[in-house]
């Protein structure tokens, strides 16, 4: 149930959770103690507002799903949206936002003008780029870590009602990332996405647009329907295997590094126990303006182009396989930090101290230094991300 007064809440002094939607994959909105959960999708259209030059202001506990519809409905679209949309845009700012529509506009945190911030003390203030831009800088991306964020300022573009696509299958994971390769160098692709599922590996590619038609070609489609051409069937899957515990995690390498990246995957998917599952790969390609911001802990870095791998598994409640799988998952998480990647934080990240102070360097100080200057402490203690910024 959504928390009314998320500012007495925070402001109380109490150990305090974070929540939107509750979708992250390791225990980061799971508590003994208090849950703030901002997620509220029916409650939140009321409370939109429009601004000028194509500007939204919104709810952090509004879904996805809720913010494109009211934006379809006067023409508008959100730049970039994830595959699957019933999650809070509050939760998905907080990890950062990535989707096929990442190949041509970044990340979803790349499109932020200004967020509402709530510290530990109950106080709110506006920070974008210019006002309070470390505080802005580290809320994005930042896993609650600097306060909730209560209201988010977004920028918008036109809608396209068409997307015009085409499916390719690939023979070997090495094919497809030649064929990744070759379309992170191309400027007139508006969507990608890439997956390996039940042993099939294929890749989608597509131009947005008013008016398309097919082309001619094999594999081509168009779809109208303008939020339907900018999801994946990532959330089937998703709703496929909800008894099972959900082992997902993805890395975000430069996409220099991506071939071997992909290499490690691949040799990690023969060791047991993913070798007795069917896990899916997913891969998206980011491309980000060259004025992005540099984030403190989102994902990606300040390379104009870089590559999510995500390695998606759903088992069994067994504890040795789950702390197997975990241990693969570790290995990977050391392969991207040698190859100059990082974590996509909302997965499962066994995070400690010397780890995150390579990922994240002199910003792992600051966040505890923010922490305590805010008051934070009370307020998503439990993370790793915390726990290895505080050296608790
Ligand atoms: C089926 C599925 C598909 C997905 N697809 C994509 C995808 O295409 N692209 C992508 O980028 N990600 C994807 N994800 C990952 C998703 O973006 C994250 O799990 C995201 O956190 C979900 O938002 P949420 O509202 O559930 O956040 P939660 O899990 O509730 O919270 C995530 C983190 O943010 C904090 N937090 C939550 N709300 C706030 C707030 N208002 N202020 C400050 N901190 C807050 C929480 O404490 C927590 O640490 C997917 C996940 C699932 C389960």
């Amino acid at each position: 149930m959504p928390s009314a007064f998320p500012s007495a809440v925070l402001g109380s002094g109490r150990p305090v959770t974070l929540r939107g939607a509750g979708h992250s994959c390791d225990g980061q909105t799971v508590t003994d103690s208090e849950l703030l959960v901002t997620y509220a999708p029916d409650a939140a259209v009321r409370q939109v507002r429009d601004l000028d030059d194509g500007l939204i202001e919104v709810p952090a506990g509004m879904s996805w799903y809720g913010l494109e519809r009211y934006l379809n409905r006067s023409g508008r679209a959100a730049p970039v949206l994830p595959n699957y949309l019933h999650m809070s845009v509050g939760g998905t700012l907080s990890v950062g936002g990535a989707g096929i529509d990442s190949v041509r506009s970044g990340m979803q945190v790349d499109h932020v003008e200004r967020i509402q911030l709530i510290d530990g003390t109950g106080i709110s203030r506006w920070c974008s780029r210019t006002d309070h831009p470390e505080l802005f800088r580290f809320a994005l991306g930042g896993l609650g870590t600097v306060g909730l964020i209560e209201r988010a300022v977004l920028r918008t573009v036109p809608i396209c009602q068409d997307t015009h696509m085409h499916r390719a299958d690939h023979a070997t994971l090495a094919e497809l990332v030649e064929h990744a390769e070759q379309i992170a160098q191309r400027d007139d692709v508006d969507i990608y996405s890439a997956s390996m599922r039940r042993g099939r590996l294929s890749s989608i590619v597509g131009r947005r647009g008013n008016g398309l038609r097919r082309c001619g070609e094999e594999n081509c489609m168009i779809v109208s329907d303008p939020i339907r051409g900018r999801i994946s069937h990532l959330r089937d899957v998703a709703a496929q295997f909800s008894d099972r515990v959900r082992l997902w995690t993805d890395y975000i390498v430069p996409v220099e590094q991506f071939a071997p990246m992909v290499a490690t995957v691949e040799t990690l998917l023969h060791r047991a126990p993913l070798n007795g599952v069917d896990p899916m790969l997913y891969i998206l390609i980011v491309r980000r303006a060259l004025d992005a911001p540099s984030f403190a802990f989102a994902p990606v870095r300040t390379a104009p182009v870089s590559i999510v791998v995500g390695l998606y598994t759903w088992g069994d409640r067994d504890p040795d396989v789950i702390s197997a799988t975990r241990h693969i998952f570790r290995d990977l998480l050391e392969r991207c930090c040698e190859l100059g990647g990082r974590p996509y934080l909302y997965g499962v990240t066994d995070l400690d101290t010397p780890l995150a102070e390579r990922l994240y360097g002199t910003d792992l100080d600051r966040l505890a230094q923010l922490r305590s200057e805010h008051r934070l402490e009370h307020v998503n203690a439990h993370l790793p991300l915390v726990r290895a910024a505080t050296r608790t």
